[in-house]
């Protein structure tokens, strides 16, 4: 009797653990990985959350750059994970455009993980190298037009942010131009900084500093309204191609089958951190807004993640773009 009864228990066992280990955590540092390289406008956006998460969860949040053509490799890793909260990814709308844009892309974003919230919504700039010969916008249309052999624009690889806002504002002014891909708009921006490059286009994560220190020249925003920290650059819109509008937004995401007390809680804290003043402020500085914490919710995610796969997929599939 002493077997069976020992069985009993070791079961009670297996099956008590993970619901155990999921009410503990964290027990120890999370890992967030980052689609693109240190120091560009993703890893900025998951360093400030990452460690203002870390004070209601207890634990330090580390940042790992996984950074690949089109942002493509970290979703993957994440995905095949473990899913136990350890392991979590930040990704922008490149989650709703690789759909798209990639044919044999190895995860999916509807199926393959849990979503625990929407973290910000980030506005592009068109930015160019501080001696680019155009002092205003349509300068700078009639010059890329005029030299559309010779002029280069960055980005950070298929299927980045930068990518598609470059692929709009070329259909948008009817100009093919020589397309430059980084492994993220970090390595771009140190090129366009260096002269290398001419221009491109890319979050206000990662251009306000050097727009207000005057390295890079700007000429225009990519959002609906102006941007209450540029207020004085106009929006593409406002310069005559209308109706342009690109806009990023931030999401948390984690292996499917992560048990859900443990989405609870980074959702629980991820509502924490876009409620934090520190939070808020170093969004404002760099012209990013935080979602309200409703929105940093699984369900928020979910629903914006299949609202915009819906947006993008057919605009994507319309201009014949394809990464792979
Ligand atoms: N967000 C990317 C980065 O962090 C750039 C992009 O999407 O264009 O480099």
């Amino acid at each position: 009797m002493i077997i069976p009864r020992t069985i009993a228990a070791l079961a009670a066992l297996l099956l008590t653990a993970p619901c155990a280990q999921a009410q503990n955590f964290p027990t120890k540092a999370i890992t967030m990985l980052v689609p693109y390289a240190a120091g560009g406008p993703t890893d900025t956006v998951a360093r400030v959350t990452g460690q203002a998460m870390g004070k209601p969860l207890g634990q330090t949040i580390v940042v790992e750059n996984r950074p690949s053509a089109g942002g493509i490799l970290a979703p993957e890793s994440v995905k095949n994970a473990k899913p136990d909260g350890y392991t979590i990814l930040i990704h922008h709308i490149g989650m709703a455009t690789t759909p798209a844009l990639y044919r044999q892309l190895r995860f999916n974003p509807l199926t393959d993980f849990e979503y625990i919230g929407l973290i910000n919504d980030v506005p592009m700039t068109l930015i160019a190298r501080q001696n680019f010969p155009a002092k205003d916008f349509k300068e700078f249309l009639a010059h890329v037009k005029a030299n559309k052999d010779k002029v280069t624009y960055a980005n950070a690889g298929i299927g980045a942010a930068s990518h598609l806002c470059g692929m709009l504002f070329m259909s948008a002014i009817q100009t093919d131009l020589l397309t430059i891909p980084y492994k993220g708009t970090a390595p771009a921006m140190n090129d366009l900084l260096g002269g290398t490059v001419d221009f491109m286009c890319d979050q206000t994560t990662n251009t306000t500093n050097q727009i207000k220190s005057g390295k890079v020249k700007v000429y225009a925003v990519t959002s609906k309204k102006r941007v209450p920290s540029l207020p004085d650059i106009p929006t593409l819109d406002e310069l005559g191609l209308k109706g342009f509008e690109v806009g990023i937004w931030h999401g948390l995401y984690a292996p499917k089958g992560t048990p859900k007390p443990v989405i609870d809680k980074l959702s629980a804290a991820l509502q924490e951190a876009v409620k934090d003043d520190t939070v808020k402020k170093r969004f404002a500085d760099l012209g990013a807004e935080p979602y309200p914490a409703d929105k940093a919710t699984p369900a928020a995610l979910a629903a914006h993640v299949k609202a915009e796969i819906d947006k993008w997929g057919p605009i994507i599939k319309k201009a014949g773009v394809y990464a792979d």
